[in-house]
């Protein structure tokens, strides 16, 4: 069942997802490297704590059915991890390395949920590209978000980027519509075809989030029964916006500013 949201409660989750994005920013600012993964997440702990938030990941079930709910409030996805990688005192980021964040937060009744993907230090071209890659996907994507589109008219636009690129969207991880739940209906894959899917509509709220790999489509599961990884050992983005579907278009509520 797909919820739709009123006008005064798409700025209230405006207002999530703005500290989303702001504790985004201050671990982004300390990405450098020799910093471990797990002091990136004490940070973002401390900003949580301070805005008397709490962070959406932490605590979340093991969806394999096996493995613990999820320890930490950001996903931290490193090279060939393509989501949901945990931090850890023993993994360092390291000069060309590409790290992948995913963090979000609940406040007053809503989710927040958003990601970037970021080079570490001095990283080769094949990093760069396939960050930009994601991100021009991602936009892509959201330009389709608009009342009278269908589902597929966006996922064919992130696949369609993607692709062109010479990159492959994974098909085992969607987006999905966002609320009073972390995760709702519908699905938002990033793969598709024009003019399929359900219609969009006003008052839809989705969380798009392209995840690329710079290798085949190809996922595996380590034993924690968290981290997903590019079956090929190829690199892997991930970026994601919450966004509002409303009558003049869509509104990215996951951006600074
Ligand atoms: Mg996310
Ligand atoms: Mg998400």
């Amino acid at each position: 069942m797909i919820v739709l949201k009123s006008v005064k409660e798409i700025e209230k989750m405006r207002q999530v997802n703005l500290i989303v994005a702001q504790i985004l920013e201050v671990v982004r600012g300390l990405i450098k490297p020799g910093v471990a993964t797990s002091e990136l997440e004490l940070a973002a702990e401390e900003e949580i704590k301070k805005r008397g938030v709490k962070g959406a990941f932490k605590g979340v079930p093991n969806p394999q059915g096996f493995g613990e709910p999820f320890p930490a409030n950001l996903c931290m996805s490193l090279n060939d991890e393509i989501v949901h990688g945990i931090p850890s005192e023993a993994k360092k980021l390291s000069s060309g390395d590409l790290i992948s964040i995913d963090f979000g937060v609940y406040s007053q009744g809503f989710y927040g949920d958003s990601a970037i993907s970021v080079a570490v230090g001095e990283a080769g071209d094949d990093v760069h590209r396939l960050i930009k890659n994601a991100e021009e996907s991602l936009a892509a994507g959201i330009l389709e978000a608009k009342p009278g589109n269908r589902m597929g008219d966006l996922s064919s636009a992130v696949q369609e980027v993607v692709e062109g690129a010479g990159y492959n969207v994974v098909r085992e991880f969607v987006g999905h519509g966002i609320g009073r739940d972390l995760h709702e209906d519908p699905q938002v894959p990033n793969f598709g075809t024009r003019g399929r899917g359900i219609k969009l509509k006003e008052g839809m709220v989705i969380a798009i989030e392209p995840m690329i790999n710079a290798g085949g489509p190809g996922v595996k599961l380590d034993s924690d029964g968290w981290t997903a990884r590019t079956r090929d050992g190829s690199l892997a983005a991930h970026v994601e916006h919450t966004v509002a579907i409303t009558k003049d278009g869509p509104v990215i509520l996951s951006r600074l500013g």
